[in-house]
């Protein structure tokens, strides 16, 4: 009898334990999901390889406008993908919302940049941004204009350049 009780007792306990267990895993599962498809922005349309090296795509925000002198995208960069060196003639705000990656000037080491930093590019310096080797990476872009000029593309980051800053 007194098994028997104890044996009921427990069994009682896995079946109200089982529903909790499940939903657990249901509210995780979601989480997981929510984390994986709730990007800020859309991934946008693919940018061309004459100026970015990998896969990068971007999503357009904001056109220049008469009130705002700048545009602005959201620019996704699979692991690898970056820039081709480049200048702005009056500038780039560079805000990252997922993942990490680089952001380098011409003769400066690779700065190693992630979620929420935000980087101020003075205008006509020679620089390029991007994934790292193994992660993705997500930044809004506010590029100034001059004039009808808001960049000023220049020659790939090589191979070498890249793996110098992954490395460092
Ligand atoms: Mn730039």
């Amino acid at each position: 009898m007194k098994r028997n009780l104890k044996s009921i007792t427990y069994s009682l306990l896995i079946a109200a334990l089982l529903p909790v267990a499940a939903f657990s895993q249901t509210k995780n599962s979601t989480k997981m999901t929510n984390e994986q498809t709730t990007a800020l922005f859309p991934k946008g349309d693919k940018l061309p390889d004459s100026y970015f090296t990998g896969n990068a795509y971007l999503k357009p925000l904001l056109a220049k406008d008469k009130n705002n002198d700048f545009a602005m995208g959201s620019v996704t960069f699979e692991p690898n993908a970056r820039t081709i060196w480049h200048t702005h003639p009056r500038g780039q705000v560079l805000i990252v919302t997922e993942g990490a990656g680089f952001y380098q000037e011409k003769g400066k080491p690779a700065r190693a940049i992630k979620k929420g930093d935000v980087v101020n590019i003075p205008e006509n310096v020679e620089h390029w941004h991007g994934a790292g080797a193994t992660t993705s990476m997500t930044h809004i872009a506010i590029t100034n204009y001059e004039g009808d000029t808001n960049v000023i593309w220049l020659t790939p980051v090589s191979q070498e350049e890249y793996s110098a800053a992954n490395n460092k």
